[in-house]
């Protein structure tokens, strides 16, 4: 059967936060995110969808007006492609657009979505095979304070998270006491990821790890290089989980080379969507490191796009997903997708993506090519 891309169209969506959020010891303040939606038409009829949702301009160097402008020099080089053939497309945002990675990722998104749909069944198991087991999700508990702390933790708790990512990095003195002070009132089963953001130097993070040694409490992205990470790995005896240097197919090779981490934080908006992701899980899997998958940000459908690549992943190596929809007040597909349920997500059964926006609600296009 034939099958060409015809058509894209993008829209761009506000998706307000609930609660201002920080990151990185408060150095980072975020309240709305910047969403890419980008719908893919073929002569076929089916019509895939994709999502590039930064977490504002500041956390990563990912622009959600640089999606679109991405989006816009790539578009003449994929149409008429088959978008089942996943790889030209790639090739083709590659030659027209070389890095700018977070730019790839929704048109990949809806490439797969298509295929999937096209094959009839779930994204998960075209790429190979999906678990059915629901994935945990992990909380953000953007807190700074021990007493906020504790309090975001238990609106999560309320709502069944049982995974969660503490976010510190900023004064050691209050982050020791945060660990020490989540550790206290951790509950068996829980999963807790002390996650850094980058915001330590190498003497921050050594003092911070060595005197929480007897907790061996994991850690991620302590520093901001892998140079950094690299520099400190033999002189602690905390697991480390790298997500905001885990960009291209090098850095998952490098990391698993040299012993730098244990874990991988893959965000598909980051490191440019599923194709790309789908072999860093693998390397992870060849190197013995297990793996959080997410999408970076966005509505429920960025975060089902991680729950495919999740399900991918086997179930012992799988640490969790984050998923933005707890966090967001808009919801652009009206209650639809996998949704938080005590704390998991589920793979839907639904061919290819197995959840579409109402585009009533996403006002109007602000580009279209044909
Ligand atoms: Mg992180």
């Amino acid at each position: 059967m034939p099958l060409k891309i015809t058509g894209i169209t993008v829209w761009q969506v506000d998706l307000p936060l609930e609660h201002p959020y920080w990151l990185s010891g408060g150095r980072l303040k975020f309240e709305v995110l910047d969403a890419t939606l980008v719908r893919i038409d073929t002569d076929a009829g089916i019509s895939g969808w994709g999502e590039g949702t930064p977490r504002g301009h500041t956390y990563v160097p990912a622009h959600g007006p640089g999606i679109r402008a991405g989006i816009e020099t790539m578009a003449p080089f994929v149409m008429r492609l088959d978008p089942r053939r996943v790889l030209d497309v790639e090739r083709a945002m590659d030659l027209a657009l070389p890095g700018h990675l977070y730019a790839k990722s929704p048109l990949d998104m809806a490439c797969w979505d298509i295929a999937g749909q096209a094959a009839g069944v779930p994204i998960a198991d075209l790429m190979g095979g999906g678990s059915r087991t629901p994935r945990a999700i992990a909380s953000s508990v953007g807190a700074k304070t021990i007493e906020e702390t504790r309090d975001v933790i238990e609106r999560y708790r309320a709502r069944g998270y049982v995974a969660h990512s503490v976010k510190i990095g900023g004064d050691v003195t209050r982050d020791i006491a945060r660990i020490r002070d989540v550790e206290s009132i951790r509950r068996p089963g829980e999963t807790v990821l002390y996650d850094v953001n980058r915001g330590w130097t190498r003497s921050d993070a050594l003092r911070v790890m060595r005197a929480t040694e007897d907790l061996q409490v994991m850690v991620e992205q302590p520093c901001e290089t892998l140079d950094d990470i690299a520099a400190l790995s033999h002189r602690h005896a905390c697991p480390v989980s790298v997500d905001e240097s885990l960009v291209t197919l090098q850095d998952a090779a490098r990391i698993a080379r040299d012993g730098l981490a244990e874990v991988f934080g893959i965000k598909l908006n980051r490191v440019g969507g599923l194709t790309r992701a789908a072999r860093m899980r693998d390397i992870a899997l060849a190197h013995g490191i297990d793996m959080f998958v997410m999408a970076t940000g966005g509505s429920v459908l960025a975060d089902t796009e991680a729950l495919h690549l999740a399900a991918t992943v086997p179930d012992h190596n799988c640490l969790g997903v984050w998923a933005c929809q707890d966090m967001i007040t808009a919801d652009i597909a009206g209650g639809r997708g996998p949704r938080n349920i005590e704390g998991h997500l589920t793979l839907p059964e639904t061919p290819g993506l197995g959840v579409h926006p109402n585009e009533d609600a996403l006002g109007d296009p602000v580009a279209v090519y044909k």
